[in-house]
């Protein structure tokens, strides 16, 4: 596809003042993508607004920001279409996707992934403050900041996840290039759309969830006791069943989620941690059981997590 040809499409989507019209692919994800639309859409509700400007530093350090981006409720991005428009004024008709692909511009890491990040702490904030979880034990605090923390973390990549379901053009895909840090093939795709045929909508989110909070919590695979530990929590869901055919789509996401725990991501975590005054020691951290530590405060997690994943159920009719 051409970048005109992708200019076009973008500028033939209805105006909605919930849009970032200077962020590549952000007005087609927002009218055909319902969870990209159900997050943007919460991200406002919340009263956080989008800014040009970065008065964080956030482009410099994205993870560092993030403590100044809920205090402040400020979301910077990037005007990065302007690029494609320099590249089609200057040379038109010249160039494609795959060449604006090549040139690396910088994606807006803001557009959903902080957006989960602030929609989580919200619901993880009204929560705690609701179920009166007052503790001055030092080391308990820390653990709750260590699971609130990872917890966001698996909201967001699991929204990614779920969302690139959803992207079938290539106009979609290109957009979500710009706007996401996890994209499927259509073979991953396809594999996921059949798990949310035979699962339901709500068992895959919550599913993803724990996956995603398991796989980065211990840099391991999903054994039977984190299996069994879930069962336990969520009897009637399907994915958290023994039978070995589940297996395999467990395996599946976990696989997905695999992905995005490189030995950079690993470091990242560890210094964001030290950054906010935790002050655990890994071995502490990884012998951490977050199932079993949710599970002693379900006022605050088993009811954020079901808050989660209404925020991006998305009904049949859509
Ligand atoms: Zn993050």
């Amino acid at each position: 596809m051409k970048v005109h040809q992708f200019l076009k499409i973008s500028e033939s989507m209805p105006p909605q003042p919930n849009v970032l019209t200077r962020n590549i692919g952000d007005a087609i994800l927002y009218h055909s993508n319902p969870i990209f639309r159900a997050i943007r859409d919460k991200t406002i509700a919340f009263k956080y607004r989008f800014t040009t400007r970065d008065p964080m530093n956030y482009f410099s350090s994205p993870f560092l920001a993030l403590g100044e981006i809920k205090k402040r409720k400020l979301l910077p991005y990037l005007t990065n279409i302007n690029t494609l428009y320099t590249l089609e004024k200057t040379r038109p008709n010249i160039f494609t996707l795959d060449d604006v692909k090549g040139m690396r511009i910088n994606f807006n890491s803001s557009a959903v992934h902080e957006c989960c990040h602030v929609i989580a702490s919200e619901i993880l904030m009204s929560n705690s403050e609701k179920s009166k979880i007052t503790s001055n034990n030092k080391k308990q605090k820390e653990k709750e900041f260590l699971l609130d923390a990872m917890l966001e973390e698996a909201f967001a990549d699991s929204t990614e996840l779920l969302s690139s379901i959803y992207n079938k053009t290539e106009a979609q895909k290109f957009s979500a290039f710009y706007n996401t840090y996890i994209q499927c093939s259509d073979e991953e795709n396809s594999l996921l759309a059949s798990c949310l045929k035979r699962y339901g909508y709500f068992h895959l989110a919550q599913a993803c969830i724990y996956i995603s909070l398991i796989t980065h919590f211990m840099c391991k695979g999903i054994d039977s006791k984190d299996i069994l530990g879930l069962k336990k929590l969520y009897p009637e869901n399907p994915v958290f069943s023994l039978k070995s055919n589940i297996e395999r789509d467990r395996n599946l996401l976990f696989k997905l989620f695999e992905r995005r725990i490189s030995p950079f991501r690993i470091k990242l975590d560890e210094i964001f941690f030290r950054f906010n005054g935790v002050s655990l020691y890994k071995s502490q951290i990884h012998s951490l059981d977050p199932i079993k530590f949710m599970h002693s405060l379900p006022s605050k997690y088993l009811i954020s997590v079901d808050e989660m994943i209404r925020i991006i159920l998305v009904r049949k009719s859509k």
